[in-house]
């Protein structure tokens, strides 16, 4: 299928950790990852298991250079553990802009050597022969990406709507709601723009700062990875582990004005049918509601 030149590709969509049996294949089962092409660039975010799957994608038909911008909305292993195999980190021809908070005094450069350091990983981040440049992120940035061989110019977050370039702007904003925190990230291109807010945990009613973010929004990428019910469930509890429910994704998506909503970040223990049946719920409350599923494409 032709892609139009804003589009979005989900490659995982899990959260917490990967799952591989039966009752995953329709929504599927690695962890975090979601491919933007904005023109003739292109975004990832995350790296999690589904970065895999792009990478080997990518490199299929060795069109090297390869030029891309991957951005982390944090760190913890669900979104870093396909990191280590992304295949065109391997090749020196290309060149790959890193993205994501550092943390408390460290920055992502050093977090990134830490998680491949040898009692973690058998290689180290120095073995990653493609030209990295690693940016740290405080999450109120505006990235502007250029010409493939140019630097992005990283200036304070303003408003983009009106961005017409040719080149995409990405919003960054740091949440505190997640523990460690997270950074959101909103794509403007031509017009138009998308916003990837996962590992969230809203508070009744949405938190105000991410609707705001996400106001008016053509597409909202959103954490949604408890119900409700186990989210107060008496026995084990959700609250205060940094993630949504599917409920409060869609009083989001309402309040902040966005014309879609896409379900992100699944819970594990939810098979297809379980997330056939949260689908259907959300629906209820905000009708363009999609649940996001590997290999699943959107134009916007
Ligand atoms: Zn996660
Ligand atoms: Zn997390």
């Amino acid at each position: 299928m032709a892609q139009s030149n804003f589009s979005v590709r989900f490659w995982g969509v899990r959260g917490s950790y990967a799952v591989s049996h039966r009752g995953a294949l329709k929504y599927g089962g690695n962890t975090s990852c979601v491919e933007v092409i904005a023109g003739k660039h292109q975004i990832i975010f995350d790296a999690g298991t589904g970065i895999i799957g792009l990478g080997k994608e990518l490199v299929k038909n060795d069109e090297s250079p390869i030029s891309l911008n991957l951005f982390l909305s944090h760190t913890h292993h669900d979104h870093l553990s396909g990191f280590y195999f992304f295949d065109p980190l391997f090749d020196k021809r290309n060149r790959i802009n890193i993205f994501g908070p550092g943390s408390g005094k460290r920055s992502l450069a050093e977090t990134l050597r830490v998680a491949m350091e040898p009692a973690l990983f058998p290689i180290g981040l120095d073995r990653l022969d493609a030209k990295k440049s690693i940016w740290s992120l405080l999450g109120r940035e505006g990235i502007e990406l250029r010409d493939n061989r140019q630097a992005p110019r990283i200036t304070k977050a303003v408003s983009h709507r009106d961005n017409n370039n040719q080149h995409p702007i990405i919003l960054s904003h740091s949440s505190p709601a997640h523990p460690n925190g997270v950074i959101l990230y909103r794509v403007f291109f031509q017009g138009k723009s998308l916003v990837y807010a996962t590992d969230l945990e809203e508070t009744p009613g949405g938190n105000p700062d991410v609707i705001e973010f996400a106001r008016d929004a053509d597409l909202l990428i959103h954490d949604a990875q408890y119900l409700e019910s186990e989210y107060t469930s008496a026995a084990n509890p959700r609250k205060g582990w940094g993630h949504s429910t599917v409920e409060s994704a869609t009083v989001v998506a309402k309040k902040a004005g966005v014309k879609r909503l896409v379900l992100f970040h699944h819970e594990p223990t939810h098979d297809d049918g379980c997330i056939d049946q949260i689908l259907k719920l959300a629906r209820q409350r905000f009708t363009s509601t999609t649940a996001a599923a590997e290999g699943m494409v959107i134009s916007l």
